[in-house]
């Protein structure tokens, strides 16, 4: 039962994860509150791919049509705010927001995403999900046969390296002039006439998030028309911590396969708690979450 602020469930972070899970909820007539930022990560980008249905289309669109979808269930709330703060009262979570209102709920999520942490390149961030790009599965096709730069300056190079083969084979990796391709995996590049540029970027030239060149620090220039990079990144939202929730070595809130984090209680879902990033991913887990909270506020009322 709601009663004024107290919903049975708050999902914090409304983008695709959170509005999946909204939608299993809403489904069981469950009171679920809704607090979204409206800050998804992928808003750099013009189209969104690989998600059966909706692929090749405007993010927001996605976004925008779930949320229309799910604010039909009437037990669903949605309000456009960000959470501040969080503590648990009694038997219940407390969430605050940036307007100062307080809100309560038996079971919490979080499918607040995470921020990428752009480096300070000039160019950099005006290409960022247009040609400057994370992922082969989310653009890769869109820049197959394409003078290609792999800027990533450790391990993770080699391994997009070999995906990224399969769509062209015009491709370099630029080290930053970091030492760190084995004699084994140097000959593996080669077989496959991929290059070496042992140099460091610092700038990209570019029209409207376009690339045109990679400069170096030597001065040097050189026409790409795609980078993939891979930067690093900071969860959104640091209630997960206040709450006592556990972070992996890697950084993400670390969840079972129930999508339950350390604390009784607490889900996350999508990209703040998964390094398989993609919409369809963050559908899913909300999905799968939205019916395991379910399960469990069903068996303790029932
Ligand atoms: C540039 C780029 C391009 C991408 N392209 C693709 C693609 O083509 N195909 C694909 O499948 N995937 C793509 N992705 C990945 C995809 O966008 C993410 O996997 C997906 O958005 C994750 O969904 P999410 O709901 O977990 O998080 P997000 O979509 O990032 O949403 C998190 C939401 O939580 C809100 N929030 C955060 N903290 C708070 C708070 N304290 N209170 C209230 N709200 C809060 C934010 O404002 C935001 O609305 C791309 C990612 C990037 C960065």
């Amino acid at each position: 039962m709601k009663t004024d602020n107290k919903y049975d469930v708050i999902i914090v972070g409304g983008s695709y994860a959170g509005l999946s899970a909204a939608m299993s909820l809403g489904r069981s007539r469950k009171n679920v509150l809704i607090l979204d930022g409206g800050l998804p990560c992928n808003r750099y980008t013009p189209y969104s791919h690989n998600f059966i249905t909706q692929d090749g289309i405007f993010p927001k669109e996605i976004a925008d049509k779930a949320r229309e979808q799910v604010l039909k269930y009437k037990t669903v709330d949605l309000k456009n705010s960000l959470a501040t703060e969080g503590g648990k009262v009694n038997d219940y979570f407390e969430i605050i927001t940036d307007t100062g209102e307080v809100y309560n709920a038996n079971k919490l999520i979080f499918a607040t995403g995470i921020k990428d942490l752009l480096p300070f390149i000039k160019g950099f961030s005006e290409c960022w999900g247009k040609t400057v790009i994370h992922c082969p599965y989310c653009h890769g096709y869109e820049f197959r046969d394409k003078k290609t730069g792999i800027m990533i300056d450790n391990e993770k190079a080699f391994h997009i390296a070999q995906l990224v083969n399969n769509l062209t084979d015009k491709i370099s990796i630029i080290t930053g002039g970091n030492n760190f391709l084995t004699p084994e995996q140097l000959k593996k590049l080669k077989k496959h006439n991929i290059s070496i540029i042992d140099k460091e970027v610092v700038e990209m030239e570019q029209t409207e998030g376009i690339i045109k060149n990679v400069v170096f620090s030597d001065g040097s220039k050189i026409a790409f028309d795609v980078i993939y990079s891979s930067v690093p990144f900071e969860q959104n939202s640091n209630i997960p911590n206040q709450l006592g929730c556990a972070l992996t070595d890697l950084g993400y809130l670390q969840v079972d396969s129930s999508h339950k984090t350390t604390v009784e209680g607490i889900f996350a879902i999508g990209d703040n708690s998964s390094p398989m990033r993609s919409v369809a991913n963050a559908v899913a887990t909300g999905n799968f979450a939205g019916a395991i909270v379910n399960m469990e506020l069903t068996a303790e009322k029932f």
